[in-house]
């Protein structure tokens, strides 16, 4: 795949879906080209933004990557490191009433969304579960994140309830649902992209591999407004490993206290006159995180 394009043949567009090396590219003026990567270029994947440009003959081909913002990346059968999706902004994190809400989940997600860059929504969905046995621990664990200054609501798939808070938020971004399995991931995203399945089947005759080409990632846009990158993989990601500095970065409460600790590289463990630990005495940290944090650390 040699061949030279000319500098006024360079056309730019973002990665829709990718099924191997042939890629679906949506061009500014929202038209859909079936591509295939140079070679050198490496994994090319949902969410990118390319050059590409049209050939005399046959598919597209995409010349170049833009530099990606943020990547969810996984190891594959070889224990190599292969992107996944690219640049999202947002990652929505949904855990639900039934099954319980994994907290410590949560927080590695937002541990990894913050230290990619990532803004956050935290969603309890399955809200029409609530009973008055769960009502307290569930409002309590939308407060807990609202105070430390994330976005958290409530949902359910079968009514509107929390929908019209959730669609502004995923305006003019690009957005990932990630969390537990069951919690009610691909129902919430059938409720924001109704006519996913018909845009699946259009993607993959567009590809040229016909319709039932194997699951890929795809990104949907939104009727309502913003972009979603969606596929069983992306709502399964698993963290693999976090760095301690990661740890005691993105624990956010923690970090706007740090500099009030006795030590400047205070772990909030053991340490004397650490602010953490006065804060959590006093009620005002969490110590559900708290505990996370230590568990996190002793992994
Ligand atoms: P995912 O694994 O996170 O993608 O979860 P699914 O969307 O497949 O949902 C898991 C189960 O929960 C399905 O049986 C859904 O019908 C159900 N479910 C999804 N949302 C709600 C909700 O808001 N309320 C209730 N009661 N059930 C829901
Ligand atoms: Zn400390």
């Amino acid at each position: 795949m040699s061949q030279n394009v000319a500098a006024d043949q360079i056309r730019t567009g973002r990665v829709i879906a990718n099924y191997g090396a042939a890629l679906t590219v949506e061009s500014d003026d929202k038209v859909l080209h079936r591509c295939i990567a140079r070679r050198k270029l490496g994994l090319v994947v949902c969410g990118d933004y390319v050059e590409w440009a049209p050939q005399a003959r046959g598919d597209a081909v995409v010349t170049k990557v833009m530099p990606r913002t943020t990547s969810l990346e996984r190891l594959d059968r070889r224990s190599q490191l292969k992107p996944l999706a690219a640049n999202f902004d947002q990652i929505i994190i949904t855990g639900a009433v039934q099954p319980p809400i994994d907290l410590f989940l949560v927080d590695r997600y937002l541990i990894f969304a913050e230290h990619i860059g990532a803004e956050v929504v935290v969603v309890v969905n399955k809200i029409d579960l609530l009973s008055s046995a769960n009502k307290k621990l569930i409002e309590d664990i939308t407060k807990t994140y609202q105070k430390i200054g994330y976005r958290s609501i409530t949902t359910c798939t079968k009514s509107t309830d929390g929908m019209n808070e959730l669609l502004p938020f995923l305006q003019d971004k690009t957005s990932i649902f990630v969390g537990q399995s069951g919690a009610g991931k691909s129902s919430l995203i059938q409720k924001l992209v109704p006519d996913r399945e018909i845009r699946t089947g259009e993607l993959s005759a567009a590809s040229g591999l016909g319709s039932h080409t194997t699951t890929t990632t795809i990104l949907y846009h939104i009727p309502s407004g913003g972009e979603l990158i969606d596929s069983p993989g992306v709502r399964e990601f698993h963290i693999s490993q976090l760095k301690e500095i990661e740890i005691t970065n993105g624990f956010i409460e923690f970090k706007a206290l740090a500099g009030q600790c006795k030590f400047n590289n205070c772990s909030h463990r053991n340490e004397p006159n650490c602010a953490v630990k006065e804060q959590l005495e006093a009620g005002e940290i969490n110590s559900v995180r708290y505990k996370n944090y230590l568990k996190m650390l002793s992994e």
